[in-house]
């Protein structure tokens, strides 16, 4: 597969967390033309701009030949089918995927944003992020490691120290 490599961020608060996470990471597995390079640990997390139980976070590193648009389509149906249901922004939910990184790529759609554009702001992004690749460096933002400093306030905690292989 002549792929990019594309980083999708996974986060569950309600229900079975770490089930659900886990779960999501299977069926990223099997999407169409993509497969998962790797997964980082699961983190427990603090909501952040938001009320309800801790989140489970990971992120994992896709290679993929879809088209950006059809990859984050993709991600929404995965969140269907783990009965996602909102009734306001930052509601709790049962599973959420953002499209990180999409190789070098810089979209700005009104659909789709990459990198995505609370990625440097959110330490359950940066961390298992660079769990996965610590010299990772993302359009307008440059070393994502740079930023990290500025979430330390924000606690973020391994539950699950299993990353790297799926
Ligand atoms: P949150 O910002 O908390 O993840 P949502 O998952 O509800 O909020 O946001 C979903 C909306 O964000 C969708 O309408 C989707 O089109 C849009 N969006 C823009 N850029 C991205 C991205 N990089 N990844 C996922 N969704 C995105
Ligand atoms: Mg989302």
């Amino acid at each position: 597969m002549a792929g990019v490599q594309a980083f999708v961020g996974l986060g569950a608060n309600l229900g079975d967390p770490r089930r659900q996470v886990l779960q999501a990471l299977q069926s990223l597995d099997r999407l169409p033309n993509t497969r998962l390079v790797a997964r980082s640990s699961l983190y427990r997390t603090a909501p952040v701009d938001a009320t309800g139980p801790d989140y489970v976070n990971a992120v994992a590193a896709l290679e993929t030949a879809l088209p950006p648009l059809a990859l984050l389509r993709a991600l929404q149906a995965i969140e269907q089918l783990h009965g996602r249901e909102r009734s306001t922004a930052n509601a709790p939910r049962t599973l959420d995927l953002d499209l990180l990184l999409y190789g070098g790529r810089r979209i700005d759609e009104p659909e789709l944003r990459v990198p995505h554009p609370r990625l440097h702001q959110r330490a359950f992004v940066l961390r298992p992020l660079l769990e996965l690749a610590p010299d990772l460096e993302a359009p307008g933002l440059g070393p994502i490691v740079n930023w990290l400093d500025k979430t330390k306030h924000q606690v973020v905690q391994i539950i699950d120290d299993r990353g790297g292989l799926p």
